[in-house]
């Protein structure tokens, strides 16, 4: 179910720091096998309406890649900003970044940049680019060759919270 029209939001009012707190914990032992450091760069919690399973997902795709690409002793840092209009998270790695021609493209289904074998399918960055545009919010990455990469998503602060969403314990019933 990968389509937007497909994509079934429940939409909760969540911690977006919290959901990046949670990505870096599931995923910190694998980092730590490797001596690759993992930091969060928050300055608060920036709550958030969002279909927090999404967003967690998103998290933990774009911290995986930055797993698999940081070198052995790397770093990466995961940043959460208030940009006005939006909350902006970012996954920076410091691995062997992406050629300017691909920076677009590794979001399409089944992309990746020839030469980097490092398993995968090529559809991770598709599913969080459908998950971020499902929120009306925009996903892209800044990178260079040789200096890393930074993933970047936003979600826009005016989602509205549902109803049965916004009064305690109304059934769970997921919105459409
Ligand atoms: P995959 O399952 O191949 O990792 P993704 O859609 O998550 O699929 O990523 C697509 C491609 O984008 C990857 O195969 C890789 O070439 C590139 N890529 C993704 N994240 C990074 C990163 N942090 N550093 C360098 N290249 C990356």
């Amino acid at each position: 179910k990968m389509e937007p029209h497909e994509i079934e939001m429940n939409l909760k009012e969540a911690s977006l720091a919290g959901l990046a707190s949670h990505s870096l914990d599931i995923l910190g032992s694998l980092a730590q096998r490797r001596g690759i450091s993992l930091e969060l760069d928050s300055s608060e919690e920036f709550s958030v309406v969002c279909d927090p399973d999404q967003i967690e997902r998103v998290i933990t795709n774009l911290l995986g890649n930055a797993i698999k690409f940081a070198p052995d002793d790397g770093r990466i840092v995961v940043h959460v900003d208030d940009i006005g209009s939006a909350f902006r998270l970012c996954v920076e790695d410091n691995g062997p970044g992406i050629p300017a021609t691909h920076l677009e493209k590794i979001f399409a289904k089944f992309e990746q940049v020839p030469g980097q074998r490092r398993g995968g399918t090529g559809l991770g960055l598709t599913i969080c680019k459908r998950f971020v545009e499902a929120h009306k919010g925009r996903i892209w990455v800044e990178s260079e060759v040789g200096k890393g990469a930074r993933f970047y998503f936003t979600i826009p602060k005016d989602i509205p919270l549902p109803a049965e969403a916004a009064g305690a314990g109304a059934g769970g019933e997921k919105s459409a």
